[in-house]
């Protein structure tokens, strides 16, 4: 793939659009067969599907063909006066050949919107997609090399071994989605080679609900975000930091939206995802044990159901309290006020987003200034992650660089400074060259 790269094939502009064509294409003449696809490996709704997994690549895509030229374009920069005269400009180039390595909850999303800014920025890529969604992984492995040209684009399957394989490699940029201990050696791996990485990581998403607050709004947007893929998802609300006055007009609405979205059994409804295998329904289930669980609680071994559960009064050592739950279990803290919420998140480990519910906007927009997390949500939930011109990614324990639209194409590319200058002039450049005098000094 190296040789490849050094052709120049892929830095053809043109060359680019045309595989960015053929990946909507490969969307267009597969949308089906990835929806099943993710059924299978998820019980993901086909609306979810095409939603933020098939079409949600697709609008990244369209806003980067249609953006390649500018993006692509060289970046004038201001001058000096030695520069003066001369051209000085930014020329953005692809690094060479970059690893994409994906996670299992939205599988076709985490690993064909990274490999748009790859191409965008004329990488050659390999993706790995996770072994944890395996009709998936099958199926792009079987899709890219009939779409995009072989030689530059490959998909690699397998799981912790081949992953270790690939990481051996040197390569010129990795992008990993996933958890923080695999980020961690992912990060290893890659400083062996010093080669630079975005981490797509994970953690806990603290979601602030004022006492001051429409508490049906807050209740659905929340619960939507909570048990949208059966919360298998980064920026999935973790835990709610409540007042202890407010809880029960709360769980009362959670109660609600919950059967209004899932009806009264969401086992039976169409629209509930599965966990994706018994290893992470084990680990869900277990982080039930000693919390008080006071709504859902059921769980289904046969088919990796887990109902929609609330656990309240849970030590801060709990392990649903230690760990990202990453499943449909939504912890209830309770808090004295905003302050107190401030100093309980800023006391952990930096989110990957943090959100803040109520009716008074000024006041939670304390959170933007007194806080640190990759991205803040105020009244909403999950849908910054839709927004082209926000870059997605986290800070600290959460992550490293971010993505989508613009951002990807700069991920995968360095900026290059060039100087450009011609050969004439050169007694004023007597200025700088030795001997020195004082005179010489400006
Ligand atoms: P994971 O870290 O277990 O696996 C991700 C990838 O790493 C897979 O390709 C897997 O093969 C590989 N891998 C696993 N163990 C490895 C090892 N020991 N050595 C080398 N490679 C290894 O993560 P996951 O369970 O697939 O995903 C869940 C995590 O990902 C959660 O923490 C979640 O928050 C996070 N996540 C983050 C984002 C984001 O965009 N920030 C998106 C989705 C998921």
């Amino acid at each position: 793939m190296r040789s490849v790269f050094y052709t120049g094939r892929t830095r053809d502009i043109v060359f680019r659009k045309k595989q960015l064509q053929n990946l909507v294409r490969l969307i267009d003449e597969n949308r089906e067969a990835m929806c099943e696809a993710l059924f299978k490996d998820l019980h993901k709704p086909k609306f979810e599907s095409v939603m933020y997994e098939t079409d949600f690549v697709k609008s990244d895509l369209m806003n980067c063909i249609y953006n390649l030229d500018k993006w692509t374009s060289l970046e004038k920069v201001s001058k000096n006066i030695p520069t003066m005269l001369d051209s000085a400009y930014l020329q953005p180039e692809p690094y060479g050949v970059v690893l994409i390595l994906g996670a299992w909850n939205y599988p076709i999303q985490l690993t064909l919107c990274p490999l748009i800014g790859a191409i965008a920025a004329g990488n050659c890529a390999i993706i790995k997609p996770s072994e944890v969604s395996p009709a998936t992984a099958e199926l792009v492995e079987k899709l890219i090399p009939s779409y995009l040209d072989p030689e530059c684009f490959k998909v690699v399957n397998g799981g912790v071994p081949e992953t270790t394989a690939l990481l051996d490699e040197k390569f010129d940029y990795i992008l990993y989605t996933g958890s923080p201990a695999v980020g961690k050696i992912v990060y290893q791996a890659a400083a062996k080679h010093l080669t630079p990485v975005t981490l797509e990581l994970g953690g806990k998403n603290p979601t602030y609900v004022d006492k001051k607050c429409d508490m049906r709004v807050a209740a659905r947007r929340i619960a939507w975000g909570k048990w949208c893929n059966s919360g298998q998802i980064c920026i999935s609300p973790d835990y709610v930091l409540i007042e202890k006055n407010s809880q029960d007009a709360f769980v009362e609405e959670i109660k609600k939206a919950v059967s209004e979205f899932y009806g009264e059994n969401p086992k039976e409804s169409e629209d509930y995802c599965r966990m994706v295998n018994n290893r992470h329904l084990q680990r869900v289930k277990k982080l039930m044990e000693n919390g008080k669980v006071i709504y859902g609680g059921e769980v289904d071994e046969e088919s990796n159901y887990i109902a929609p559960t609330i656990l309240v009064d849970l030590d801060p050592d709990h392990p649903a309290m230690q760990e990202e739950i990453f499943g449909p279990i939504l912890v209830i803290q309770n808090i004295n006020d905003l302050d107190d919420a401030v100093t309980y998140i800023n006391e952990r480990e930096k989110p990957l987003t943090l959100y803040a519910f109520g009716s008074d906007k000024k006041e939670l927009e304390q959170f933007v200034h007194r806080t640190s997390s990759g991205s803040v949500v105020i009244n909403d939930t999950l849908i910054h992650a839709s927004l082209h011109s926000f870059p997605f990614g986290g800070v600290g324990q959460s992550g490293m660089g971010g993505y989508h639209g613009k951002y990807s194409f700069d991920t995968f590319s360095h900026k290059k400074p060039c100087l450009v200058k011609d050969q004439s002039l050169e007694r004023i450049n007597n200025l700088r060259y030795p001997p020195y005098n004082e005179n010489k000094l400006w």
